[in-house]
């Protein structure tokens, strides 16, 4: 999963970015507004963290322009003010959810698995596929109930291809989700780790269309 965070303060950004990664999420960031937008609008996101006061243009007029542009990437919110007012405004513009500042780097992770979750359509937390059963929440695999120990990379890419079950997934399109814009990897890391989720989790989860990429059936 990679997502964007348009946030000014260097101690915020270096915090939040470093806790994503460790989750196992590509962070690209951006330090204004101008630059939010425009990497918002450039590249598709799985999710946006969008604060409010920003230099150059502020959250409301990047959310504003993002969604005028038919940009559906969830965003949520970053707010140092807690007024209903601001909330309401936030929501109406079209964001998400939102969090108040000073926040917890947890309950930021949690809000973001659920507005990843809640934006492909899956309620449940929990995806199970025949004998395996992938937990969202707890970022965790199971095959006939005995936990299989997965890499950060390699869970991303399994829930990448679990949430779009059904759907053919281009190679490209899972490297843009697994590395972000600091990451020099090579794209043939996608195949070696889909070969690996195979070896851990079964070889007849993950389908391979010969030139065009991955899918999980339906
Ligand atoms: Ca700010």
């Amino acid at each position: 999963m990679r997502v964007l965070v348009v946030e000014d303060e260097p101690d915020v950004i270096r915090a939040v970015a470093m806790y994503l990664r460790e989750e196992g999420y590509s962070v690209d960031t951006a330090d204004n507004g101008e630059d939010g937008l425009f990497k918002g609008v450039s590249w598709d996101y799985d999710a946006i963290l969008l604060d409010v006061m920003l230099p150059r243009r502020d959250g409301w007029s990047v959310l504003s322009e993002l969604r005028r542009q038919n940009k559906t990437t969830p965003v949520l919110m970053l707010t140092a003010r807690d007024t209903v007012k601001d909330r309401v405004r936030g929501l109406d513009t079209g964001a998400d959810d939102y969090l108040i500042k000073p926040f917890e780097l947890s309950e930021l992770a949690a809000r973001l698995r659920a507005l990843i979750r809640r934006s492909a359509g899956k309620s449940q937390p929990v995806i199970e596929i025949g004998n395996v059963t992938i937990d969202m929440t707890s970022r965790t695999v199971s095959v006939d109930g005995a936990a299989v120990a997965l890499t950060a990379k390699e869970y991303c890419l399994l829930e990448f291809l679990a949430i779009h079950r059904g759907e053919l997934v281009t190679r490209t399109k899972i490297y843009d989700h697994l590395f972000d814009e600091y990451d020099a990897s090579l794209s043939n890391l996608v195949d070696v780790y889909v070969s690996n989720i195979r070896r851990k989790v079964g070889r007849e989860l993950i389908t391979t269309r010969r030139g065009m990429g991955y899918i999980i059936d339906s």
